[in-house]
């Protein structure tokens, strides 16, 4: 062959290669109008006055309804106090739907819909909070629970972080209850009291709706939100749907050895060995899988960078890349990979003596598509060390969830009236990192989502669990109007 016939073949090969990187990402961005659901709603709008909104939030606000490891120091009153004022506040919800109480206080609702035969809606929220530091008191512009209404804010702990969706939904069961609204579907409401430590409350609900026989179509609970500015590269709002989230292994590592002086030490103490076990793991993080992010960047669509677009639709080509930038920070680094992460250490008890025990507990967040034997195997495959033995903490291990369907009408509902009340966002699934109580609902649904509708920016992601949490008054009422819209889509029996 002559070098002029190589220098053509190596120039319609390159060509072919890059038509083959254009073609797939024109191919990549999902159209949105192949998302949105054109709908009628056939009720009056969510008109509720903003400010009586707001004071209704701020009420339960001011309960402290915190919720503890050890739940014999809840202060079961303030459940009590806070439940007596939802019943006053929401008088048809009360005589209409059917209330029940299981695991202490956890609370289900349900509103019979007109045919029985259809798989009931969930929406889920919980009524506990975190309590709030007490080395940062000083710092709130206003007491965290004054439930303060100033600055265009409601104020307090629970306005992120969830009594802001428990309120918007009683509010919209409320309205729709007034203006006469008979769902097709029925409608169940549950607002756990432990979802902040002990999540045995939403455990209780899926129990109990699993021994009725019950399977349910769709479950909204927090999650994602309507980010400004947070992702990288992406203008405009960002409303995030979570559609699985990882699962959690906190494992309990024990070394034996025999305890002796520390005047004769052996070559190797349980201190030692286990500090090296711990090492090992640090050092041979799990390995990254960046598909996992890929239907995020597929929802972004346009609002992408061109670059991202191109990258995420060639992942056969740039994943080690998109995997390199994204394990440079932490919080990327998490979204690709089943983390690792130590978080307790206890040996010894004497300066003198070597421990006959070396305990510590590291946690893992794992990542959908393993389980937690893949996790135990891998941890065996690096440790190497069979005096090192674990087990899983009591209560403290569970598999990552499945993925909801994001081309099914439940999600394309969220998503269509995510275009309604924020016009032009752009609506992308993710994965969440935390957990929330939906995860157990994956037992008895297919598709369990998970969005908070909030506008949230950088500055206010340290408000949850952190200082000065707060909502605004319009939002707070466009988070109401959102999920009265979800409630009403989703009650037909056409989802
Ligand atoms: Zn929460």
């Amino acid at each position: 062959m002559s070098p002029t016939n190589i220098i053509v073949i190596i120039i319609a090969l390159i060509f072919f290669v890059l038509a083959f990187i254009l073609i797939k990402t024109l191919l990549f961005a999902r159209k949105s109008d192949s998302i949105f659901i054109p709908f009628k709603y056939g009720v009056p709008r969510f008109a509720q006055d903003p400010q009586v909104l707001a004071e209704h939030l701020s009420s339960v606000i001011k309960i402290q309804t915190i919720s503890h490891e050890d739940a014999k120091e809840d202060v079961v009153e303030n459940f009590v106090t806070m439940q007596a004022l939802l019943a006053k506040t929401y008088p048809l919800t009360h005589k209409n739907l059917q209330k029940e109480l299981v695991d202490g206080h956890t609370m289900i609702f349900t509103w019979e819909g007109k045919e029985p035969s259809l798989n009931p809606v969930v929406f889920m929220a919980h009524q506990d909070v975190v309590p709030a530091d007490e080395y940062t008191l000083d710092q709130w512009t206003y007491p965290p629970f004054s439930g303060k209404i100033a600055d265009g804010f409601i104020w307090g702990r629970g306005t992120m972080d969830i009594k802001c969706q428990m309120i918007s939904v009683f509010e919209s069961v409320e309205a729709l209850l007034a203006a006469k609204f008979k769902p097709d579907r029925t409608i169940i409401l549950t607002f756990s009291h432990n979802e902040e430590v002990l999540g045995t409350g939403a455990m209780a609900v899926v129990k109990h709706l699993k021994e009725k026989g019950v399977r349910v179509e769709a479950v909204i609970d927090e999650g994602g939100a309507v980010y400004d500015g947070i992702i990288p590269g992406v203008k405009g709002y960002v409303a995030t749907i979570g559609i699985s989230e990882k699962g959690y292994l906190s494992l309990k590592f024990t070394v034996q050895a025999t305890g002796a002086h520390s005047s004769t030490p052996p070559k190797e103490t349980a201190i030692g060995i286990l500090s090296r076990a711990i090492t090992r793991l640090e050092n041979n993080r799990f390995p990254t899988d960046v598909r996992m992010v890929k239907p995020m960047f597929q929802g972004l669509g346009g609002a992408a960078s061109p670059m991202m677009q191109m990258a995420f639709a060639n992942l056969w080509l740039f994943g080690g890349i998109i995997a390199k930038i994204l394990s440079a920070k932490g919080e990327t680094d998490a979204t690709i990979r089943t983390t690792t992460a130590p978080t307790l250490f206890h040996s010894g008890v004497k300066d003198n003596m070597l421990p006959s025990v070396a305990e510590a507990v590291v946690n893992f967040r794992i990542l959908p598509g393993q389980s937690i034997a893949d996790v135990c195997e891998y941890i065996r495959f690096v440790i190497k060390d069979k005096r090192v033995t674990f087990e899983p903490m009591d209560q403290k291990a569970w598999e990552a969830s499945p993925l909801s369907p994001v081309d099914g009408n439940a999600y394309r509902h969220i998503a269509s009236v995510i275009g309604e009340i924020w016009p032009g966002s752009a609506v992308a699934p993710y994965i969440m990192l935390g957990g929330t109580d939906s995860r157990n609902f994956c037992e008895i649904s297919d598709c369990v989502y998970r969005f908070i509708p909030m506008v949230v920016n950088e500055e206010d992601l340290d408000r949850i669990h952190g200082v000065n949490e707060r909502i605004g008054i319009d939002e707070f009422h466009q988070m109401a109007d959102t999920l009265y819209r979800v409630m009403v889509r989703w009650s037909q029996k056409e989802l």
